[in-house]
């Protein structure tokens, strides 16, 4: 069995007196492609925004033993190593971590004062500290591989949605991350819009190695480009399994209720 890229051990995460995730445990393979289903409030989303660094776990009193930790590349992620001891993440261990991973949102978050190009340059020159030449040069490749060559001098208002979201898109994958994060990314899209970025996903799971956490509602994107589908409820991983067996044979009821609603 190989390294999991991503491992979430015995993770909890609360807001408030919501039990969002409930001593979640789950690896990940590098360069697997994983799709979360389930039901809406399932906690899909707080695993990518954990992953994000946008959200912490619920701390435990010893991580060492009660885990609650989430782990990256081997290394912990949610805390850090401090006198052999695990203690919560500071920012300055967060931020150098989470460069590794790229997240694509729902609402695609374009900077709107900027171009589409310096859109995908910002955090290259800012972040990853390359030239503008570099970094220009990248994010025209970039373009060109999400159909979007001709739009580099556009401000995204200018853009339809499908558009600003194929940019999203560029600008993630311009930071080299290993892991993606993609949340319901086609969900704010008018139907006749959908297929154009799902088309560019697909591409990117075919012609890149990238570890790919994909929430979504599309059925058939999660059929095609997926090695596992894990559903969802209360914090809690019901079921999982290759795409092929979790849409035609779901074992468990919960998972037959909720195929039978989204299908
Ligand atoms: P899913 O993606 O499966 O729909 P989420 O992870 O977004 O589920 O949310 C799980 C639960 O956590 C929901 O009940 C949601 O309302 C709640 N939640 C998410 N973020 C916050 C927050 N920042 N503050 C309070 N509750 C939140």
């Amino acid at each position: 069995m190989q390294n999991p890229i991503i491992e979430f051990d015995r993770v909890d995460k609360s807001f408030g007196d919501l039990k969002v995730l409930d001593e979640l445990s789950f690896r990940v393979d590098p360069g697997e492609r994983v799709t979360l289903i389930g039901p809406s409030g399932s906690g899909k989303t707080t695993i990518l925004r954990l992953l994000m660094t946008l959200e912490t776990v619920t701390p435990k009193a010893d991580p060492a033993a009660d885990g609650g930790v989430v782990w990256v590349e081997g290394e912990p992620y949610s805390h850090m190593e401090k006198k052999g001891r695990l203690v919560p993440a500071n920012e300055k261990w967060l931020r150098k971590r989470r460069s590794r991973v790229g997240m694509v949102f729902q609402q695609f978050n374009l900077f709107p004062n900027m171009k589409v190009l310096r859109n995908v340059t910002e955090a290259q020159v800012h972040v990853a500290g390359r030239s503008k030449e570099e970094a220009e040069q990248k994010a025209r490749d970039l373009l060109d591989l999400v159909g979007l060559a001709e739009k580099t001098d556009e401000y995204p208002a200018r853009l339809s949605g499908g558009q600003q979201q194929r940019v999203a898109i560029a600008r993630a994958l311009a930071m080299d991350p290993d892991i993606l994060l993609l949340d319901e990314v086609t969900s704010a899209l008018d139907p006749e819009l959908v297929a154009d970025v799902l088309a560019v996903l697909r591409d990117v799971a075919e012609t890149t190695s990238i570890t790919m956490l994909c929430v979504t509602h599309e059925m058939g994107f999660a059929r095609d480009v997926s090695d596992r589908v894990m559903m969802f409820d209360s914090g809690r991983i019901v079921e999982q399994g290759p795409p092929e067996a979790m849409f035609s044979e779901p074992q468990e009821a919960r998972t037959q209720d909720f195929l039978r609603a989204v299908l």
